[in-house]
C-alpha cells in the first residue's frame, strides 16, 4: 500500500492549553474520520493548519511539535494576516458564497487572491518537502484548489487527487470568478477531481469547456500528455458508529426526556450560516401556524446553530437577522406552556447530538445549497427505531441518494409549510417503509466506504496508465 499524504487547510485536531500544558485533541468531523483509517493503515502524512499557536511559549510549542509528529500530522502554520485574507476573506469570504450560488455576499474588493494563491503555494511546498517516490497525494476542498497545479510542476509524477466538499456551481456562475482559469488550470493538475454529485462533475466539465475549451471525454479530460479523471463520490457518515450510539440506552433515555407528550418536535441543526436556509424554514413554520391554527401550542422547533465564521463580515448581521425573526414568532404564537421556536446558539457533542435526532418527529434540512449535508444522513443512522421523517432541501447533496426523505425547495415557503404538515400527519407504515429505504442508503455508503473508492480509483488509474505507457 502506497503512503498517503493528506493535505487539507485544517489538521483535525484543537490545540489547548490547560494549566500550562499544551493538549492536542483530535476533531472529530467528518473528514477525520473518514481518513483515519487510510492515515494510520497507510503510514502517511496528514499537512495542514493547527490553528493558532502565538500564545504559546517556547517550550509549549515544542511539546506541540512532538506530539504532531507522534500523531503523523505536519503543521503548516499560518500568519493572522493569512488567516484573515487566504482562509476569511477568498475562501469563506469569496470562493464559499460564489460556489454556493449567494452572489450578492460576495464582498467588493479583490484584494485577497494573492494571499490565497501564496498560501496555496507554501501548502505545495511542503507537500513536495515530505513527498517520497511512490506516496499517494489527496488534497481537499476549496482553500486549496491551486495546489494540485503548484504540485504537479514540483512533482511532475507524483500521484495527485483532489476532492472538493461544497458544490461545484454551473459554469454561467462559476465564469465570475475573476480567477476562473487559475482555479481550473489549479485543479487539472490532479489525476483524479472528485464531487460530491454528478452534477457537480458536469458544472465542472462544462466549465472547462466554456473557460479554457477543454472538452471532456464523459469523465476524462486529456491535458498535457495526460489524462484527468473526473468522478461523483458521494461522502458518508459513520453510520454504523452513530447508529450503535443512538441505539443506547442512554440516548433513548435522553431522547425520551426531551419528547413532550402531545407536542411534535421538529429539528433544525446547522452552522450558522447564510447558505443553510433558516430564515425561510422559520418563515415555514410561521406560516404552518397561520394556517393551522390546530398546530398552535403542539408544535416545537428546536433549532441549533452552530457559532461559525464570525469573523466573515457576511456572517456578522444575520445572526441578528434570525434572532429577530425567532422574537417575531414567539412572540406572535407562544402560549404560557409552549414556544414554537426553541432555538440554542451554542454547539452539542456527538451523543447530545444523537439524543436530539432520536427525540425528532421531523428533521428539517433545508439549505439554500449544499455541498452533501451530513446533518440529514447522520439523523437516519440515528433512527434505529425506523421512525422519523426527514424533510430535505432538492439543493442539498444529498438529495441525490435519499429520495425517500420529501424533497422540498427551500425557497418555496409554502411547500416547506406543507412538506412539514404532511410529515405530521404520515401515516406510521409509510414512515416506516421511507426510513427504512434512507437506511438502508445511509448504512451502506459510509465514510469508509467513501475513502476506499476514491483511493481505488486514483490508484487504479495510475496502474493503467502506466501500463499502458
Ligand atoms: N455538528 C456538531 N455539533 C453540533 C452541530 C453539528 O458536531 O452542535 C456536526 C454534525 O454532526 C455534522 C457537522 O457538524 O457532522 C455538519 O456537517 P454538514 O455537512 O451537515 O454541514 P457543514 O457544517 O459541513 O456545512
Amino acid at each position: 500500500m502506497s503512503r498517503i499524504l493528506l493535505v487539507s487547510n485544517r489538521l483535525p485536531v484543537t490545540v489547548k492549553v490547560e494549566h500550562g500544558e499544551v493538549l492536542v485533541t483530535r476533531s472529530p468531523g467528518g473528514l477525520a474520520t473518514g481518513m483515519k483509517g487510510p492515515h494510520e493503515r497507510s503510514g502517511g502524512l496528514w499537512l495542514g493548519y493547527p490553528g493558532d499557536i502565538a500564545r504559546l511559549a517556547p517550550d509549549q510549542r515544542t511539546a506541540l511539535e512532538a506530539r504532531l509528529e507522534e500523531l503523523r500530522y505536519v503543521p503548516l502554520h499560518l500568519s493572522s494576516g493569512e488567516v484573515s485574507r487566504y482562509y476569511e476573506g477568498f475562501s469563506n469570504g469569496v470562493l464559499w458564497p460564489l460556489f454556493h450560488y449567494l452572489l450578492d455576499r460576495i464582498p467588493l474588493g479583490d484584494r485577497d487572491w494573492e494571499s490565497y494563491r501564496r498560501v496555496n503555494e507554501r501548502f505545495a511546498e511542503l507537500v513536495a518537502a515530505h513527498y517520497r517516490e511512490g506516496d499517494v497525494v489527496w488534497v481537499h476542498d476549496y482553500q486549496l484548489m491551486l495546489v494540485p497545479g503548484m504540485l504537479r510542476k514540483k512533482i511532475p509524477n507524483a500521484r495527485i487527487g483532489f476532492f472538493l466538499h461544497i458544490p461545484f456551481p454551473s459554469a454561467e456562475v462559476f465564469r465570475i470568478l475573476p480567477w476562473r482559469a487559475q482555479i481550473l488550470e489549479g485543479l487539472l493538475g490532479a489525476d483524479l477531481v472528485g464531487f460530491h454529485t454528478l452534477s457537480y462533475m458536469r458544472h465542472f466539465a462544462s466549465a472547462l469547456l466554456l473557460v479554457l475549451g477543454f472538452e471532456a471525454d464523459v469523465d476524462r479530460i486529456y491535458t498535457e500528455g495526460r489524462e484527468v479523471r473526473l468522478g461523483a463520490f458521494p461522502m458518508g457518515i459513520d453510520a454504523a458508529a452513530l447508529s450503535t450510539l443512538a441505539g443506547s440506552a442512554e440516548v433513548e433515555a435522553e431522547a425520551q426526556a426531551i419528547r413532550q407528550p402531545g407536542q411534535h418536535i421538529l429539528l433544525g441543526i446547522d452552522r450558522l450560516d447564510y447558505t443553510k436556509g433558516i430564515p425561510r424554514r422559520l418563515l415555514a413554520i410561521e406560516r404552518l401556524l397561520e394556517r393551522e391554527p390546530s398546530l398552535r401550542g403542539k408544535l416545537r422547533l428546536v433549532q441549533v446553530t452552530v457559532p461559525s465564521r464570525t469573523n466573515v463580515e457576511a456572517y456578522q448581521g444575520f445572526r441578528s437577522q434570525v434572532d429577530e425573526l425567532v422574537g417575531r414568532i414567539n412572540g406572535a404564537y407562544a402560549t404560557v406552556h409552549s414556544v414554537p421556536i426553541h432555538s440554542m446558539y451554542r454547539s452539542f457533542n456527538e451523543r447530545q447530538l444523537a439524543s436530539l435526532y432520536r427525540a425528532a418527529d421531523v428533521m428539517i434540512v433545508t439549505p439554500l445549497r449544499d455541498g452533501m449535508n451530513l446533518v440529514a444522513k447522520e439523523f437516519v443512522a440515528s433512527r434505529t427505531d425506523e421512525d422519523g421523517v426527514l424533510v430535505l432541501s432538492e439543493l442539498a447533496g444529498a438529495a441525490s441518494e435519499l429520495g425517500d426523505a420529501l424533497v422540498v425547495n427551500p425557497y418555496d415557503i409554502g411547500e416547506v409549510a406543507a412538506a412539514i404538515k404532511r410529515a405530521l400527519v404520515m401515516p406510521e407504515a409509510e414512515r416506516r417503509t421511507r426510513m427504512q429505504n434512507l437506511r438502508r442508503r445511509v448504512l451502506q455508503n459510509d465514510v469508509h466506504g467513501w475513502a476506499r473508492s476514491f483511493l481505488e480509483t486514483l490508484e487504479e488509474q495510475n496502474e493503467s496508465m502506466s501500463a499502458g505507457g
